[in-house]
């Protein structure tokens, strides 16, 4: 794959170049040639065989929300019994069920936690995450959740960036003074954001029920002021206007889009904005699967990612979100794996060294069991095809 492609939109997602008894040499911990086994040069450092086996670019996973204190199976078991994730969130549960236990647990706890699931998902394949903050709810929480993420990018051996998602919901305290709310983050947490710099990216969920777009354009503004360049959720629970705030504030990606239409298409056709689709949360929840095809076929790019969090996405295998989003958001499989490569380091803004094995960039590759073809790797849905993940 060139260099200079830095994502693939519509009829372009369903290719992928490979090439069969290849050899890969990395120096420096970047990829330095690959070709046929032919014109393999003389090597003289480590050498791992990979005879019958699949050399891949590493996953990007460009929506999480590794950092929790407690899974929320409680909700998990009121939703089988017939309430809905509305029902939940009006009862206190959701995300202020999260940012409670947050609140209560220690930083060092919290890094423990999300250290291992990181481990968890590295074993599955994926070579950058994103992760975002937004079960705190208060500034000694968001900015304890932030400090988390720092020093995972600090301790683990791959990429991680930071988004700060302090408008996730509104704080129970400040249901009759949602303006309150809002100024804590502008002229309270987003100062020490910008000082500690504890953050790549800025989140807001507007939604019905969570963010009003006049809200999210403010606070996005000031965002802004401080570089935070925005990743919005938006149109997960309906047309509520997510897309064009986003693409108004050339948001690196909107994401969620389980509600989307010719005008939202549009309106991303004419931007840079990656629309990313989270089928873990679809499946889990139970609600209406993003129309990636329609998207596509309409000329977008598409990125998918795990969305993994404790209350609608408890997943981060990327493999499975692959299979749903061909079954279910009808992608094919070569246009879901490079939704979750290049298209998902586009949305994270690390396409220059991530997303493809492409020469100076960074070796962050995966070897996979054997494949007769490559539509068998969402086909066989709920296992981890990654025998070994390589970084550098
Ligand atoms: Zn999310």
């Amino acid at each position: 794959m060139p260099a200079q492609i830095s994502c693939l939109k519509g009829a372009e997602m369903n290719h992928i170049e490979s090439i069969e008894n290849a050899y890969l040499e990395v120096e420096n911990g970047l990829i330095k040639a690959f070709g046929e086994m032919q014109n393999c040069p003389i090597y003289s450092g480590e050498i791992i065989d990979g005879t019958n086996k699949w050399v891949m670019p590493g996953f990007v996973d460009s929506h999480t929300h590794m950092v929790f204190a407690a899974p929320r199976h409680n909700e998990y078991v009121m939703r089988l019994q017939g309430k809905t994730y509305e029902d939940i969130a009006a009862e206190g549960g959701g995300i202020l069920n999260s940012a409670k236990s947050l609140q209560n647990t220690s930083e060092d706890n919290l890094y423990s936690m999300a250290y291992a699931y990181a481990h968890n998902a590295m074993a599955c394949g994926t070579s950058a995450f994103e992760i975002k903050s937004g079960y705190g709810l208060s500034t000694d929480a968001e900015i304890k959740m932030l400090r988390v993420i720092k020093r995972l990018k600090e301790n683990l051996p791959i990429t991680v960036k930071a988004t700060f998602l302090g408008a996730h919901a509104i704080p129970a305290e400040y249901k009759q003074n949602r303006q309150g709310y809002i100024d804590l983050i502008i002229n309270e947490m987003l100062p020490i954001i910008a000082k500690e710099n504890l953050a790549d990216f800025i989140d807001v969920f507007c939604d019905s029920g969570f963010y009003t777009v006049d809200e999210t354009n403010c606070i996005l503004d000031a965002g802004l002021k401080v570089g935070l360049r925005p990743k919005i959720h938006g149109n997960e629970l309906g047309l509520t206007g997510g897309v064009q705030v986003a693409v108004a504030h050339n948001a690196l990606s909107v994401d969620h889009l389980e509600h989307i239409s010719e005008v939202e298409i549009d309106c991303l056709l004419k931007s840079n904005t990656m629309p990313v689709i989270l089928p873990g949360s679809s499946f889990f929840l139970k609600i209406p699967y993003s129309p990636a095809r329609q998207m596509i076929d309409a000329g977008l790019p598409v990125a998918i990612a795990s969305d993994f969090n404790p209350g609608s996405s408890p997943h981060y295998n990327l493999w499975f979100t692959m299979s749903l989003a061909c079954l279910y958001n009808k992608m094919l499989p070569k246009e879901a794996f490079n939704a979750a490569t290049i298209n998902a380091a586009t949305a994270l803004d690390i396409s220059d060294t991530h997303g493809s094995i492409t020469n100076g960039k960074k070796a962050c590759l995966q070897i996979t069991r054997a494949f007769e073809d490559i539509n068998e790797m969402p086909y066989w849905f709920g296992q981890n095809h990654t025998e070994k993940l390589l970084v550098g």
